[in-house]
């Protein structure tokens, strides 16, 4: 089965170094979008099926977490696997991200922790 994912952040940079991890890992990728924001990515979100989101917590507009509290609101998105990705390792911010369902990997990270994050992510959703 293809995984689809969205990566959201408002970083090109960012967005662009995840995408490149997820092929190189041999997992069994369909499509691969980027969003710059969170309005943007609930957008996405919401017009297409996707397997797993990956998201940045400080963007502008609509940042990680709001947009990980919108997705939790939208029924069909309610399940979707979330990967929280962030500077912002404050435990508070962390802790809610939990409260949410989604998992959490700080940046910067090496390429092997985000494969075992992503693995994780998907596999705990199924
Ligand atoms: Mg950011």
């Amino acid at each position: 089965m293809a995984i689809n994912v969205l990566v959201v952040d408002d970083s090109a940079m960012a967005r662009k170094m995840i995408v490149r991890v997820l092929h190189m890992a041999g997992l069994p990728l369909g499509t691969v979008g980027e969003a710059g924001d969170g309005v943007d990515g609930l957008a996405q979100l919401e017009a297409a099926e996707h397997d797993l989101a990956i998201l940045d917590i400080n963007m502008p507009r609509m940042n990680g977490l709001d947009l990980l509290a919108r997705i939790r609101g939208v029924a069909r998105l309610r399940s979707l696997p979330v990967l929280m990705v962030s500077t912002e390792g404050s435990d508070v911010r962390v802790e809610r991200v939990k409260e949410l369902g989604a998992g959490f990997l700080r940046k910067p990270f090496a390429p092997e922790d985000l494969v075992e994050a992503v693995v994780e992510a998907i596999g705990g959703a199924s």
